[in-house]
């Protein structure tokens, strides 16, 4: 249990970089969700969030268990969300998006569509993004089916990405 509770920590910690790194590309509310509750008149909408990927794809394993456990210490189990949006079967998905800022499941955390992916190619030449990869990436962290040495080059890479964007921001201006 105690390796499933450090593996825990490091998807915590490369997820907290993920969150940086999305945040400073910003591409899904610029580029996505304001540009379509324009086009819609403000109407609440699922995006990609048209499933539970909270637990679709998560695997039977101890980390995964206390993935969840400390989401919902954090968030609540499904069912109590109260704001949930009721336009994505996901209970999490509120009419301001995802309620989780952190602990979320892998393929919620890696997800980019093709258009995002595009993106992130022609504005800032990054083109190491593949989302199956960083999926199945962050599933081995938190299984604890990746090594640290390959743990640490993965950190470096998100790392790389978020340095790459910050270079590009600031040249711009
Ligand atoms: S991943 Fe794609 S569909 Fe989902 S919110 Fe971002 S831009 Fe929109
Ligand atoms: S948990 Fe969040 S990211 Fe995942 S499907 Fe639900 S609303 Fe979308």
């Amino acid at each position: 249990m105690e390796s499933a509770r450090e593996n825990l920590e490091r998807y915590l910690d490369i997820e907290g970089i993920l969150n940086r790194f999305f945040g400073l590309f910003d591409f899904c509310l610029t580029g996505c969700v304001l540009p379509e509750l324009k086009r819609n008149g403000n109407q609440p909408f699922a995006a990609c969030c048209k499933d539970r990927y909270y637990k679709v794809y998560d695997l039977d394993h101890p980390s995964f268990d206390l993935l969840r456990e400390k989401r919902e210490s954090l968030y609540g189990p499904p069912e109590d969300v109260t704001d949930s949006s009721l336009i994505s079967p996901c209970e999490y998905h509120t009419s301001t998006g995802c309620v989780l800022t952190t602990c979320k499941s892998p393929i919620c955390l890696a997800f980019m569509c093709r258009k995002s992916i595009d993106a992130l190619r022609d504005d800032y030449g990054i083109y190491t993004y593949d989302y199956l990869g960083f999926n199945y990436a962050l599933e081995w962290i938190l299984t604890g089916d990746m090594s640290l040495p390959d743990y640490e080059e993965f950190r470096q890479s998100c790392l790389d990405m978020i340095n790459t964007i910050e270079k590009k921001s600031a040249l711009a201006g």
